[in-house]
């Protein structure tokens, strides 16, 4: 069957480049989802930028998210040179930079990832798992977290799981269970894409993730002996026990995000907000 698209016109959050882009019918046929996140990669729209945009089931676009990291996706030609080999490149072209970035996000901080393949996706379930594993330290490895639905149509998906990453191997992506921003995971991105030698670059990746999760860990041993802390006095306590600069709010609220998701959502209440409280109190 014939699939039908509709047209709509976006602009490139960065520098204004304005273009028409087809999106595929069945995602505004379905409801459940509300509105979607949309990879636009370079050249899609404006030679310089890629992004994503947000567009409700109406076909309205409610707003767009700039990605800061700009990787023009192989060539076709350049793509038969290189090896089938899988490597963060050719991730990145599947799946889109964005979606990498949710990808990882969703592997450390253990949210269940369903991808609608297209017939012709080339790589098994059993091989993403195990490179997602391979970014992560041992002691966390071997959950199975990232499935491949047959089933391509967003339509009549069965997912239910709204804790669960939902996206397509077309840049689209239905569900984000978390708030967070894909800050950490950008700048890790960003730091590995730059080393030529591809499994380099995992090494890196992978060293980036153990170090946040020193800070877990760290974070996990004060909060097993104490009621309740504050997350300024937490920050402190961390930043100064591995002698790194002082984490960020960000960053400690990935370390919450960690223990909530991997540890114990009990050991992650401990930690409570200064100003929020003080907030309260007014
Ligand atoms: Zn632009």
């Amino acid at each position: 069957m014939a699939q039908s698209f509709k047209h709509i016109e976006v602009t490139c959050p960065n520098c204004g480049e304005i273009k028409v882009i087809r999106i595929p019918e069945a995602i505004f046929i379905q409801k459940k989802f509300g509105t979607i996140k949309i990879q636009i990669p370079i050249n899609a729209v404006c030679p310089r930028h890629q992004f994503i945009v947000f567009v409700d089931t109406k076909g309205i676009i409610r707003g767009y998210e700039k990605i800061d990291v700009q990787i023009v996706s192989l060539s076709h030609e350049t793509e038969s040179e290189v090896t089938r080999s899988i490597n963060l490149r050719s991730l990145i072209r599947i799946f889109g930079v964005y979606g990498i970035f949710s990808l990882i996000h969703a592997k450390i901080f253990n949210y269940p990832s369903y991808i609608l393949k297209e017939d012709n996706f080339e790589y098994s379930e059993d091989l993403l798992n195990v490179i997602g594993d391979n970014i992560l330290p041992e002691t966390y490895r071997g959950n199975k977290t990232i499935f491949l639905l047959e089933e391509s149509d967003i339509t009549k998906i069965k997912v239910k799981d709204k804790n669960a990453l939902i996206m397509d191997t077309h840049q689209h992506i239905f569900q984000t269970p978390w708030t967070t921003k894909l800050k950490f995971e950008e700048e890790i991105i960003k730091r590995a894409i730059e080393i030529i030698d591809e499994e380099e670059q995992l090494k890196l990746l992978q060293q980036d993730i153990i170090n946040f999760i020193k800070e877990v860990n760290y974070a996990i041993s004060i909060l097993e002996v104490v009621y309740e802390i504050y997350d300024i006095d937490l920050i402190i306590k961390v930043s100064k026990a591995l002698s790194i600069k002082k984490i960020s709010n960000y960053r400690l609220n990935l370390i919450k995000e960690f223990i909530t998701q991997n540890v114990s959502r009990k050991l992650a209440s401990k930690i409570k907000n200064r100003v929020g409280e003080f907030l309260s109190v007014i």
